[in-house]
């Protein structure tokens, strides 16, 4: 019997986690207790760093090309039999090609375990084969599903249903519309029961194309049914805090021993209380392997949420005309402070359409409703909607505003009362402030610094915006701190973590911080695997053993 870890993406880079995890059947599995014999992937995400030595946004992979150029480039790892069938002609003889590249391999997957719905962890799972189910916490479906409505129609991001492609002319095309139902992935909620009230936004997508639908097959056993099952695999999941609702983290139990995933993790967000059971929890499972995030080691003293809200609602406060609030997208948890702050201001939160649509989805799948956490838009009298200004809308955008009639605001509601709204806009919706013409006003910047050139460019840019408008911007990530909380555990409670869960290997994915890992000969520290990426590693009887 053994174990196998391959690091696939996600080794000694931030982000495009794909591990796979395979457990070997076993003979002696009835004297072990545990049993193997399944394949799973952890996470199936999109690496931004490695898509952007090659892509931009008009230099993309060929969707007519299906999965060439992704796998041309290592974006997809060279693995035959994982991949959908659709995305690939046999004229191509696509597997002839790349049957040397370095860790080819046909594998098998039995399910993907997906921590959360941000694309670097998420996205690929775009180009699996839809056979292939994906396990989850019920929020990350429902967040996943909704930002893949809301989004214009793109092969990289068809995480939870597909459009199909056909030949034409020894190339790919869509399958047309009318008559071609989007394929649906099997999610397999490991959390909770899935509640009636999702069931007709799970059943259809973002465009008038139908659905072919597949059940969204809810936890059974109660509020939490851990462990779940997949093939002969005992698996445990773990609501974590992250930037986005729903994080989860997960233990397998191998023949080996149990083999800990943290995907994204932080300890000091609102919900660092469930970080802290997670590790408990794994602490006593005396782990094999822990593969942990480390993202942001080098941060001593982590910005907590609570100051986020203090330092914002001051600025709001100080503010007699127009507030916008930019933070990133999914970062419930920072709309949710900015509610708050507008109650507390005398205003109200004007969402975009995409985010009232997801708020939605989230309080359908909240059984508690009505629950502070998940507020719903339509029916909370602190939201109101900004329609911007489009000629044509997709379906789910058109359906949403007509929902909300008289809460619908647009620019010139805006210019008329600017001190009524914390007005949600993030980069992309700037164009609407030339019709807004505010004169003066406050652009709270409540997102991360720039980590690429691309983001400082745009940095550069929304600068220009704000000062063409003569707004102030507070919390620009050059000169003023406090206005954004990282979604990522800082080095001392990572630390922590280690040592608390105790495993006695640690393989760290998602870093590029070798030096806070590799630390030889200390005591209290595990045994660091420093993973190449498609390097698979074998443990044998509790070993490492090549
Ligand atoms: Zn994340």
């Amino acid at each position: 019997m053994a174990l196998k870890i391959t690091v696939y993406d996600g080794a000694g880079v931030i982000g495009g986690n794909k591990i796979l995890l395979e457990s070997d059947a076993v003979a002696d599995g009835a004297t072990r207790g545990a049993a193997g014999g399944a394949a799973v992937f952890l996470d199936f995400g999109m690496s931004f760093g490695g898509r952007g030595r090659f892509f931009e946004e008009f230099l993309k992979p060929r969707s007519a090309l299906g999965l060439t150029d992704l796998l041309e480039f290592g974006l997809l790892p060279p693995l035959a039999g994982i991949y959908r069938r659709d995305l690939d002609l046999p004229e191509w003889r696509l597997w002839d090609r790349y049957r040397n590249a370095p860790g080819f391999r046909e594998v098998r997957a039995d399910a993907v375990l997906l921590t959360h719905a941000h694309l670097d962890h998420s996205a690929y799972i775009s180009f699996l084969d839809p056979a292939i189910p994906v396990y989850t916490g019920l929020v990350t479906a429902v967040v996943a599903k909704a930002s893949q409505d809301s989004a214009p129609s793109d092969i990289e991001r068809e995480v939870c249903y597909a459009t199909l492609r056909e030949p034409k002319q020894g190339l790919l095309t869509a399958t047309n519309f009318k008559k071609v139902p989007y394929k649906q992935r099997p999610f397999r909620v490991v959390d909770r029961p899935v509640p009636d009230a999702l069931k007709p936004f799970w059943g259809q997508g973002g465009s008038t194309r139908a659905m072919e639908p597949q059940e969204l097959r809810g936890a059974e056993g109660g509020p939490t049914p851990n462990p779940f099952r997949v093939g002969e695999l005992n698996i445990k999941w773990f609501p974590v805090d992250h930037s986005v609702p729903g994080a989860g983290a997960f233990a397998i139990e191998t023949a080996e021993g149990w083999v800990v995933y943290t995907g994204d993790i932080r300890l000091h967000g609102r919900g660092r209380g469930q970080t802290e059971l997670f590790r408990d929890e794994c602490a006593k499972l005396r782990p094999l392997v822990l593969i942990s995030e480390g993202t942001h080691p080098g941060t001593t003293q982590p910005v907590a949420e609570e100051e986020v809200h203090e330092r914002a609602r001051a600025a709001v406060r100080a503010e007699r005309g127009l507030v916008l609030a930019d933070f990133g997208p999914r970062n419930v948890e920072r709309l949710l402070t900015f509610l708050e702050i507008a109650r507390e201001t005398g205003r109200r939160l004007a969402v975009t359409a995409k985010d009232a649509f997801l708020l939605e989805a989230m309080a359908a799948a909240d059984p508690a409703t009505p629950n502070p956490l998940t507020p719903n838009p339509l029916t909370d009298d602190a939201f109101v909607i900004y329609g911007e200004a489009r000629l044509s809308r997709e379906t789910w955008e058109r359906v949403l505003l007509e929902r909300y009639g008289d809460k619908v605001r647009v620019a010139r509601d805006v210019a008329a009362d600017p001190d009524a709204y914390i007005l949600c806009f993030s980069f992309f919706d700037l164009g609407e402030l030339v019709d807004i013409r505010p004169a003066g006003g406050t652009y709270i910047y409540s997102s991360s610094e720039a980590y690429s050139e691309e983001m400082a460019i745009d940095l550069a840019r929304l600068r220009n915006w704000v000062g063409h408008f003569g707004l102030t911007m507070a919390g620009d990530p050059d000169h003023e701190r406090g206005f954004h909380a990282s979604g990522h555990i800082h080095g001392p409670g990572l630390e922590g973590l280690i040592k608390a869960i105790a495993p006695r290997y640690l393989i760290p994915v998602h870093t590029e911080s070798r030096d806070f890992f590799v630390r030889d000969g200390e005591r209290g520290w595990p045994e660091v695997v420093w993973p190449e990426a498609g390097k698979t590693y074998e443990f044998r009887n509790g070993r490492l053993v090549g």
